[in-house]
C-alpha cells in the first residue's frame, strides 16, 4: 500500500489504536500482563508519580471531542476525515462528570495542569461547565491548578467571556498565517482569518492573555508567514509560538522535507528583530522561549523534530472516550472509560493509572532522531488531543 494513502479507522472512531482493557486482577499477585490490573493493595490516591524514566506526570490534555470545523492540511485532510468519517458516537464520550471525576483523581496524583483540547473543544455544547467544574477543584483539593484551552479561535470570539467567568486561566489559539488565503489553504474551510484575530483580542480582553498562538510551519505553504505573524504578534502584545510539522497520525502524508526546523525559523526572525533566549521556565515545558533584544515581546519554538524533549515530558492523554494515552505518538489506550462505567471505586482507579503510568517509557521523538524502528501506525491528533 502506498504510504500516503491512509487507512481507514474502524468504525466507531478509534482510528488506529488499540484500547487495552483494564481487567480486575485483584488476587493475581501482581504478574505483568499487557492489560493493566486493579492491584490488590489500597492505594493512597495522593501523591507524584513517576514512570520508569523518571518523569513526574504534571500534566493532562484532554480531548473533550474529535470533531472539528477546520480541516487543517496536517491534522484532518479533507479527504480522510470526510462525511463518512466514523467519528466517536456521542454516548461514547465521557460526560462531563466523568471527565471531572477522572481528573480529580489525576489532580491527586499530582496533575497541575489541565488543558482542553480535541478536535476542537470549543464545539462541545456548554464546555465553560466543564471549565467551571475543573476549576471547582482548585479548592475542592486546594492546589494550584491551571485550567487551560487549546482552540482553533473561530468560536472564541462569542465564548472567551463565559470561559474566562467560569475560571479558564489561559487560552492557546492555533493560526498559521495572517494572510486569508494562505490562512484558509491551511485550515481548509471557507472561514476569515479575520475572525481568528477578533477572538484572539476577545481573550485578551477577557483576561486570557498574554495569549499564546500557535502556528505550525509547512514548508512551502506558510513559511511565508513567520515575518508577518512575528511582527503582528509582538505589535499586539501576545506570545506567537513556532511548531515544527510533526508525523502525528497516518493521515497528513507527513514527509521530513515538509518541515522548517526551529533553527532555520529563528535565523529569519533574529536577522530582522534580533533575540535572545530565555531560561528555561517549567519542568515540562514544550517550547524554548526567545525575547527580542528591544525588550517588546517574546516568542517560542516547539522543536519534537529537531530537538525531542521526551527527557522532560510530563503529559498524559486523555482521548475523547476516556482512554488514556502515554505519549503523542502512542497507538495504545488504557480503557479508564471502562473501569468508570464498570463501578471502579476512586482509589481502585487512581492505583490503575499509578500501575499505568509506572510502566511508562515513551520517548517516541527521542528514537524518531536516533532513527530507530518506529511504530508504523500512529493515533490521529484530533482524537487523543494535541
Ligand atoms: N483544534 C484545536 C486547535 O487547533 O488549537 C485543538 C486541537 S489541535 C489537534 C492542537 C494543536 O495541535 C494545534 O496547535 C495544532 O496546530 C497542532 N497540530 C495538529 N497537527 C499537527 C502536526 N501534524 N504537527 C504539528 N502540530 C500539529
Ligand atoms: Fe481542527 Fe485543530 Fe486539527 Fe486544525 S489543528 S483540524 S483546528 S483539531
Ligand atoms: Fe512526550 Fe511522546 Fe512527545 Fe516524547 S514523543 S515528548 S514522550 S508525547
Amino acid at each position: 500500500m502506498d504510504a500516503h494513502v491512509p487507512q481507514r479507522p474502524p468504525v466507531g472512531g478509534l482510528m488506529t489504536a488499540r484500547i487495552i482493557p483494564i481487567r480486575d486482577m485483584r488476587g493475581t499477585g501482581g504478574a505483568r500482563r499487557l492489560s493493566p490490573a486493579l492491584p490488590a493493595e489500597p492505594d493512597p490516591g495522593t501523591g507524584i508519580l513517576l514512570d520508569r524514566l523518571q518523569r513526574p506526570l504534571l500534566d493532562l490534555r484532554i480531548s473533550v471531542t474529535d470533531r472539528c470545523n477546520f480541516r487543517c492540511v496536517y491534522c484532518m485532510p479533507r479527504e480522510f476525515f470526510d462525511q463518512d468519517y466514523p467519528y466517536v458516537p456521542h454516548a461514547e464520550l465521557l460526560s462531563f462528570e466523568e471527565i471531572t471525576r477522572l481528573a480529580r483523581i489525576f489532580v491527586r496524583r499530582g496533575v497541575r495542569k489541565i488543558r482542553l483540547t480535541g478536535g476542537e473543544p470549543l464545539l462541545r455544547r456548554d464546555l465553560e461547565s466543564l471549565v467551571g467544574m475543573l476549576a471547582g477543584l482548585r479548592a475542592e483539593l486546594a492546589v494550584p491548578l491551571d485550567v487551560a484551552i487549546t482552540t482553533n479561535g473561530s468560536l472564541l470570539k462569542r465564548k472567551a467571556g463565559a470561559l474566562a467567568e467560569a475560571g479558564l486561566r489561559r487560552v492557546t489559539v492555533s493560526l498559521d498565517a495572517l494572510d486569508d488565503a494562505i490562512f484558509r489553504r491551511m485550515s481548509d474551510v471557507d472561514f476569515p482569518v479575520a475572525q481568528v484575530l477578533e477572538g484572539i483580542e476577545a481573550a485578551a480582553a477577557a483576561g486570557l492573555g498574554p495569549v499564546k498562538v500557535n502556528m505550525v510551519v509547512k514548508r512551502g505553504l506558510n513559511d511565508g508567514q513567520i515575518l508577518p505573524m512575528a511582527r503582528y504578534f509582538r505589535d499586539h502584545g501576545h506570545v506567537l509560538r513556532f511548531i515544527e510539522f510533526m508525523d502525528v497520525g497516518n493521515s497528513n502524508g507527513w514527509r521530513l522535507d515538509d518541515v522548517l526546523t526551529s533553527d532555520r525559523i529563528l535565523e529569519q526572525i533574529d536577522a530582522e528583530m534580533p533575540l535572545e533566549p530565555i531560561a528555561a521556565g517549567q519542568a515540562g515545558a514544550v517550547a524554548q522561549r526567545w525575547r527580542y533584544r528591544d525588550g517588546s515581546g517574546e516568542i517560542g519554538t516547539i522543536s519534537s523534530i529537531s530537538r525531542a524533549f521526551c527527557g522532560d515530558c510530563t503529559r498524559a492523554r486523555l482521548s475523547t472516550e476516556g482512554s488514556l494515552y502515554l505519549c503523542l505518538f502512542g497507538d495504545q489506550g488504557h480503557d479508564l472509560r471502562g473501569l468508570l462505567r464498570a463501578g471502579a471505586t476512586d482509589p481502585q482507579i487512581a492505583a490503575a493509572i499509578g500501575q499505568i503510568w509506572s510502566e511508562r517509557a515513551d520517548r517516541y521523538s527521542e528514537l524518531r532522531s536516533a532513527a530507530t524502528a518506529l511504530p508504523a501506525r500512529r493515533i490521529e491528533m484530533s482524537y487523543i488531543g494535541g
